[in-house]
């Protein structure tokens, strides 16, 4: 995002620069995640941009558990959340916080507006409220709004004491009953909720709603920019008015930005918890699931999400992005930066009849063509190789290339062969698929110089290893699985992970650690398990093929 500018950027400048609401002041922004779930790629538009622009305008941001609402709260959320953010390079320092921690200054601003005669209390039930709440040509009402201060103030008190059962009453702000925007309708800022919070305990049975305490918390914390999604441009109002009406020590601006949606998936925490619950999905870091632990799992590293949501800007218009490009964003970082190496997926065994039995010989390959300075290593050929089932064709199709009795072929910076036939058992399946090398092309290369036209990857039999191979497709079937009228389990993916036993890679990867990411050769790109793979039982996730399936729009 250095050099693009958007209007979160431009609002900061003249915020920050000479007669600016904030001239001279650091610019100060918070990450606020409700800490009862795992933070998905769309949060991590909301984190980066939070991050981001306190980084580039040299300001701070400050991490803040927001825990007002006791009902959905769970406390193993809370490392997992730090862990992510961690992991695409934020850094909150000291400032981490919970938004409960304020509940005391919360009370008291409440307190301060009923003597202000700005909030009263008010007996209608939730489902009077509704029938309260006007339309847009006659205004909400309340018979209580008018109560005495010293009324209210006792109500509230005893509200806090425990004297009332859940839903009996609310403490409201007194704004405007005929506001057209009906947030602005003398909202309630306090309920009553016998529950027990896990950070307060059993100290509160009333607490703050969201649009009364995430004002506060942003004053009480001293951030100037309160950047957040679209869906709170029509609560601005209210967020401006409990500013401008509580004690708070500072001023701070909320800034609304477009969230991000994107195609085959679900980015809701419910939804995500309701398929982890329900096992539809091994647990919130299944490789298949858009949230951050998922992602890294499957092999995404910071710098490919980074750049999905640098490109993808910031805007005022809800988008949705095509899987594909975030795919495509990972494919780039990984082609520069994977090891390659050869593993094949569905084996066959490869016999080079004229190759001499019991001799083995390296081959020294490069790790990354792209990058030199990562070195070479040594793989091992002999006698027998396995080779992919679907690189031999006893008939071949029209254009196939690759190996049919009589074709020549390319092993992968080893010799040229050419196929002389196949062995099968009693049912027609091909067991081993036979050959003959042309010793003079070591390297890979005729000494004619004759062109050959395909070429294919190989494993040492003697020295392959086994592994467990995941292979993922979308976890939905369509484009948009979440829309309003229809059920997004109905398009799940039954295909979505294919598990293929008995892979064989080559030997280099006994060294591999969990996390380690490669480009298997013509096969895409795989990450190894961090929590399935031991030494001795290796287990790859791909990460993303290698075929993009991506086309810019002015391409599509
Ligand atoms: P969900 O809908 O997944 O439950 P949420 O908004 O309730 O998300 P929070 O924990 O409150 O989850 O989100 C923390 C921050 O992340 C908020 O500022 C929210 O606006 C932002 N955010 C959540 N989803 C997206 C998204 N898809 N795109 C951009 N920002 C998002
Ligand atoms: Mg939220």
């Amino acid at each position: 995002m250095s050099e693009y500018k958007s209007f979160i950027h431009e609002a900061i400048e003249e915020d920050i620069g000479p007669g600016g609401r904030y001239e001279g002041k650091t610019v100060h922004t918070r990450f606020p995640p409700e800490p009862n779930g795992y933070l998905h790629i769309g949060h991590a538009k909301a984190l980066e941009i939070d991050f981001g622009m306190a980084e580039q305008y040299g300001g701070l941001c400050n991490l803040r558990m927001d825990d007002t609402n006791p009902t959905k709260e769970d406390e193993e959320y809370v490392e997992a959340i730090k862990e992510d953010i961690k992991w695409l390079g934020h850094d909150w320092d000291d400032r981490f916080y919970y938004a409960s921690s304020y509940f005391d200054k919360m009370y008291e601003y409440a307190v301060e507006l009923i003597k202000k005669g700005l909030a009263y209390v008010c007996q209608l039930t939730p489902e009077e409220m509704k029938e309260h709440r006007g339309d847009l040509t006659h205004p909400a009402t309340s018979p209580y709004r008018d109560r005495p201060i010293e009324e209210s103030l006792d109500l509230f008190e005893r509200m806090k004491n425990g004297e009332f059962e859940d839903g009996a009453m609310t403490l409201r702000a007194k704004i405007d009953l005929a506001s057209g925007n009906f947030n602005m309708r003398d909202p309630a800022i306090y309920r009553i909720n016998h529950m027990r919070h896990h950070n307060t305990g059993d100290k509160w049975c009333i607490y703050p709603m969201y649009d009364f305490a995430h004002p506060i918390e942003d004053a009480l914390e001293g951030i100037t920019h309160s950047l957040c999604s679209l869906e709170f441009e029509a609560h601005r109002p209210l967020y401006d008015w409990v500013i401008e009406n509580c004690p708070v020590p500072s001023k701070p601006r909320q800034i609304e930005f477009a969230r991000l949606g994107i195609t085959h998936t679900v980015l809701s925490k419910r939804k995500l918890r309701n398929m982890v619950e329900t096992g539809l999905v091994d647990g919130w870091d299944d490789p298949r699931m858009p949230t951050l632990c998922g992602l890294r799992r499957r092999g995404y590293t910071p710098a490919s999400i980074h750049n999905f949501h640098s490109r993808n800007g910031i805007s005022k218009v809800n988008a949705v992005v095509d899987y594909a490009f975030l795919e495509y964003c990972l494919r780039e970082d990984l082609n520069a930066t994977a090891k390659r190496v050869m593993g094949v997926v569905h084996p066959v065994k490869l016999i080079i009849d004229n190759y001499p039995e019991g001799k083995t010989e390296t081959f020294t390959v490069e790790n990354n063509p792209e990058r030199p300075e990562d070195g070479t290593r040594e793989v091992s050929f002999s006698k027998e190789l396995w080779i992919e089932e679907e690189d031999f064709m006893e008939v071949p199709e029209k254009k196939y290339f690759r190996l049919f009795p009589g074709n020549e072929v390319r092993l992968k910076s080893a010799y040229v062969i050419k196929c002389t036939g196949c062995d099968k058992d009693e049912n027609g399946k091909v067991i081993a698929v036979h050959a003959e090398y042309e010793e003079s092309s070591r390297g890979g290369n005729p000494a004619d110089g004759r062109r050959i036209k395909a070429t294919i990857h190989w494993v040492d039999t003697k020295t392959a290893l086994d592994a467990t191979v995941r292979l993922y497709d979308r976890l939905f079937t369509v484009e948009a699985p979440d829309l309003a009228d229809c059920n997004y389990l109905d398009f799940i993916n039954p295909d979505s992970l294919k598990v293929v036993e008995g892979a064989k890679v080559e030997a280099s990867l006994a060294d591999a650690k969990p996390a380690d990411r490669f480009q298997f050769l013509r096969l895409g790109y795989f990450c190894m398990d961090t929590k399935d793979s031991k030494p001795g039982k290796l287990v790859f996730n791909r990460s993303v093929s290698l075929k993009d399936s991506y086309k810019p729009a002015a391409q599509a």
